[in-house]
């Protein structure tokens, strides 16, 4: 893969080994598109470890064996490329990048950012906001894009909205990150202007530990994407911006809770459809419908009926996504028995405190934030969510594991 920077602009060029069809970091398969790519708002002389992990970001699922970059990079950032990827990285020779001091919060306006958000009030925002490519049909303009920028502005936050196509690089399965990290391309860019030492991300703790992005739903204390030491976490190091997940070891129920709190509450928004609020009818709003359901303990309300197609997959059995917090919300919420989730219903025996370990923080999530910043997110935690007890703890590191197992360590 070679790989060319023209201010924010981006090319590659494919080396014979690479292939159209690769695999991002969670395995899921990717094909090309086309090998052009922007992202404004952004300076042209950040670091060029920043514009090497930016590109990389994009370029990893189709690249075999090595990467050429078009300015010389640090030597740690060409040995993170290659313990993590097995890929030869070069020019190597450039200075290393210190860390900066600041904490940036990549920032959706989805639950899981505003409560990242409300964990460091003072962090500054980076919103990635998509535009169309100027060579690839734009078949997907239902996706509200402008309506969450719009939203984040009005958060009263410090805001640097990046604006990108790089979402357009992919044919298949539809636009979208060719990496989940790309939605920090953006951000990396501007970790020299902004002086970041650590960029926090809304991956909670069904994303970070319980294979719950992969669907491997299984513990993975070793994530490639998510894990400080995993190939992601040593590659951003190695450029000095940490990646944070200060919800790293909380559900979907606490971060919903916290977003529902926050003072950011009347700007929060998941939904990628509606305009004037969430389109209600989306897969999306049914799944954000359970678990704040759940949280508020009222029933179910949502338009959906079962004849629905986004219905579904709820009428097949498990495994699902998010299966913990589809636990946590048949146990809590009245009624449910009579709605489109009572066949899924059938499937398990949860109740409320068999997944009450999903109010908590898992201690180890707070371990992993870089030390400038862990104090505030264990503060915060200390304050408004409690940590997990040893037993809850278990439930975590067995998750996934066979009843046998599971049943041990509930003893
Ligand atoms: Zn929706």
């Amino acid at each position: 893969m070679r790989v060319t920077w023209t201010g924010g602009r981006l090319t590659f060029r494919l080396d014979p080994e690479d292939e159209i069809t690769g695999r991002a970091s969670d395995e899921h398969p990717v094909k090309l598109a086309t090998n052009t790519c922007s992202v404004g708002g952004v300076p042209d002389d950040a670091h060029p470890d920043l514009f090497a992990v930016a590109a990389w970001t994009i370029v990893a699922p189709w690249t075999r064996r090595r990467v050429t970059f078009d300015r010389a990079i640090s030597a740690g950032l060409a040995r993170a490329l290659h313990d993590g990827w097995g890929i030869e990285a070069g020019p190597a020779g450039a200075e290393p990048r210190p860390a900066g001091r600041t904490l940036a919060i990549s920032y959706s306006g989805g639950a899981d950012s505003v409560a990242a958000a409300a964990m460091h009030p003072d962090a500054p925002f980076v919103h990635f906001k998509r535009v169309p490519h100027p060579r690839v049909p734009n078949r997907w303009t239902h996706y509200r894009s402008d309506v969450l920028a719009k939203l984040a502005e009005r958060t009263g936050r410090e805001l640097t909205t990046v604006t990108s196509d790089l979402e357009f690089t992919l044919a298949e399965p539809r636009p979208g990150y060719p990496e989940h990290h790309a939605v920090a391309a953006g951000a990396l860019l501007l970790a020299d202007r902004m002086d970041l030492g650590g960029l926090a991300f809304g991956y909670e703790l069904g994303s970070r530990w319980l294979g719950g992005d992969r669907y491997l739903l299984r513990y993975t204390p070793d994530n490639p994407m998510w894990a400080p030491h995993g190939a992601w976490g040593r590659l951003f190091a190695a450029a000095g911006v940490h990646i944070v997940l200060p919800v790293g070891g909380v559900s979907e129920a606490v971060t919903m809770r916290v977003a529902l709190n926050s003072d950011l509450k009347d700007h929060v928004r998941w939904c990628l459809r509606g305009t004037d609020g969430p389109c209600r009818t989306c897969e999306k709003c049914l799944y954000k419908e359970l678990i704040q359901a759940a949280v508020e303990r009222r029933p179910l309300d949502t338009p959906i009926t079962p004849d629905r197609p986004v219905a579904r997959k709820w009428l097949r059995p498990p495994p699902y996504g998010g299966q913990e917090m589809v636990e946590y919300a048949l146990a809590r919420i009245p009624g449910v028995e009579r709605t489109l989730f009572a066949e899924a219903l059938d499937h398990f025996e949860a109740t409320e405190e068999s997944t009450s370990w999903l109010d908590h923080c898992y201690p180890p999530a707070l371990d992993e934030i870089p030390q400038p910043w862990r104090e505030e997110a264990a503060a915060f935690v200390g304050e408004h969510v409690g940590l997990m007890t040893g037993d809850e703890a278990r439930r975590v590191e067995t998750w996934g594991a066979g009843p046998d197992e599971e049943a041990r360590s509930t003893r």
